[in-house]
């Protein structure tokens, strides 16, 4: 039996497709369900796109995009405002949700609702400070307008981990700039970005200028609208594979695309780190949202001389974990997101195991409803083990002893990613080393979370392409346009 409170929140979550300020049924009236993880019951029942929507969506963000584009900055950073402001009002209801939807614990989904809201105060900061420049050139036989305009409109694609902040951290930049945006929510967690666009219309954001589709038929939804000659943007996040089949789908079009891909984050503790943190850092970095971060720490490279004592201690502190519904108090490991997960994590400690690691706490699926791994420790994973290579997505610490820096190092850069990596030691001189070796697009240095608006997130090598965030996540959304003039 649901919960009155939480029955009563899910009946006021928009169903419909929100297309030019309206919501409306998928055509022929297509309906997909929406589940709990922690019990499996289906919990709500969505529109369910199909390729004309998509189309439809486009067509709303074409047509609202010259009147959105020409609004004065102020206004636009007014009405982000607001939204931040009203988010503000309903995140009790936001962060239920997402728990709801997602399964992640209430007080994690609340950091959620204060991190992703974030995003649209910041980006509300930012439009109108935005501007170009103006000078003679060198030769002074003219002047140089640099001027910034909005690219167009925008497709854009969100994973289901956080269903929140990785809406606002695209929605709220393209706004920012002036465009207008179609974006596509996972199927497995829907509900918070319909939540969350009714907060956009009810802040002032006109018709046409945020609309959303969920669909099952992602693959023809989305190709549909990623060749459309209108469309000027696509920013993804989600897996390295998936980014890649879109790239490609972009090439004809040489669309401009934002890539926020995979992760592999190495989490190295030196001998000269301060233990009391690295453990505090390790239970952040690896077990927020239950694994299932892209930044969320994938190998544990501990310094020989403490790997027992580290060992030791984040075993201990992993054994107490409280697992269970997100709503429950205390719980600090929720479901993963589906029984896929669940496997995935099972393969990937049984392959290490058999290569000779050793699970100290956990290393198995919880029985009963519910999609639930045991918070687990692995040590000594040995090279070649596959949770080495592969994104765990899952409450499962993974240590690799080594010898020196060197060794560390190289560890560290053995991936084909390079979003993020943290680094735990108290010599300054080290850790200025780690920045300069480490091969990641961000890093942690003596802490166990990066993430911040106003900094710009985004990935090396095949964890992705351009920013999101900071001053730089305004320019995915911005081209830039050259004048010159005669002198006076
Ligand atoms: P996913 O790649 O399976 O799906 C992401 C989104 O793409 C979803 O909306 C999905 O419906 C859609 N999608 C799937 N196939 C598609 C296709 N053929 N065409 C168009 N859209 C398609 O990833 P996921 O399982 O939802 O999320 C987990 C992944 O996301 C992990 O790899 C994680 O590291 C990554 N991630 C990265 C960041 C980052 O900022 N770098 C943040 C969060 C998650």
């Amino acid at each position: 039996m649901t919960d009155p409170r939480e029955s009563e929140l899910l009946a006021s979550v928009p169903t419909g497709l929100l297309i030019n300020g309206e919501w409306r049924q998928a055509t022929g009236g297509r309906t997909v369900a929406v589940n709990d993880p922690a019990t499996g019951d289906v919990i709500h029942e969505i529109a369910d796109a199909t390729v004309d929507d998509g189309v439809a969506a486009m067509d709303a963000a074409a047509e609202a995009f010259p009147s959105w584009a020409a609004t004065p900055a102020r206004e636009r950073a007014e009405i982000l405002r607001r939204a931040f402001d009203l988010l503000q009002e309903r995140k009790e209801d936001v962060a239920l949700l997402m728990t709801l939807e997602m399964g992640k614990p209430l007080a994690e989904a609340r950091g959620e609702v204060a991190y992703g809201g974030e995003f649209l105060r910041w980006f509300s900061e930012v439009t109108a400070h935005t501007q170009g420049r103006y000078g003679a050139n060198p030769e002074g036989t003219g002047r140089m307008i640099v001027s910034h305009h909005p690219v167009g409109p925008c497709y854009l694609i969100t994973p289901w981990n956080f269903p929140l902040a990785m809406a606002t951290r695209k929605i709220a930049p393209a706004l920012a700039a002036g465009c207008t945006v179609v974006i596509k929510p996972a199927t497995l967690t829907p509900l918070t970005t319909l939540f969350f666009a009714q907060i956009l219309q009810d802040a002032g954001v006109p018709a046409g200028v945020v609309n959303v589709v969920t669909t099952t038929d992602t693959g023809p939804v989305s190709e549909r609208i990623i060749s459309d000659p209108r469309l000027r943007k696509l920013s993804f996040t989600g897996s390295t594979p998936v980014g890649v089949k879109l790239l490609q789908q972009a090439a004809p079009g040489v669309l401009r695309t934002s890539m926020e891909l995979g992760g592999n984050a190495p989490f190295v503790v030196f001998e000269d780190a301060d233990l009391d943190k690295a453990v505090e850092g390790a239970m952040l970095a690896k077990f927020r949202n239950i694994g299932q971060a892209c930044t969320a720490a994938n190998r544990f490279l501990v310094q020989r001389g403490i790997v027992e004592d580290f060992t030791n201690r984040v075993t201990e502190r992993v054994r107490a974990m409280k697992v269970g519904r997100g709503t429950e108090e205390g719980v600090q490991i929720g479901p993963l997101i589906d029984d896929r997960a669940v496997d995935k994590a099972k393969t990937l400690v049984g392959d290490a195991v058999e290569r000779g690691a050793t699970v100290t706490t956990g290393g198995a699926p919880v029985d009963g409803p519910g999609t639930f791994f045991e918070p687990t420790v692995v040590a000594d994973v040995q090279p070649g083990s596959d949770i080495l290579r592969e994104e765990i997505f899952g409450p499962v610490l993974a240590i690799v002893p080594f010898d020196d820096e060197d060794d560390a190092v190289r560890l560290a850069n053995d991936t084909e990613y390079g979003l993020v990596s943290y680094v735990f030691t108290e010599s300054f001189a080290r850790g200025q080393r780690m920045i300069d070796r480490l091969e990641t697009g961000m890093m942690g240095l003596n802490v166990g979370v990066v993430s911040n608006a106003a900094a710009p997130f985004g990935g090396w090598k095949q964890s992705g392409l351009g920013r999101e965030g900071g001053d730089e996540g305004i320019h995915e959304y911005l081209q830039t346009k050259y004048t010159l003039t005669a002198n006076p």
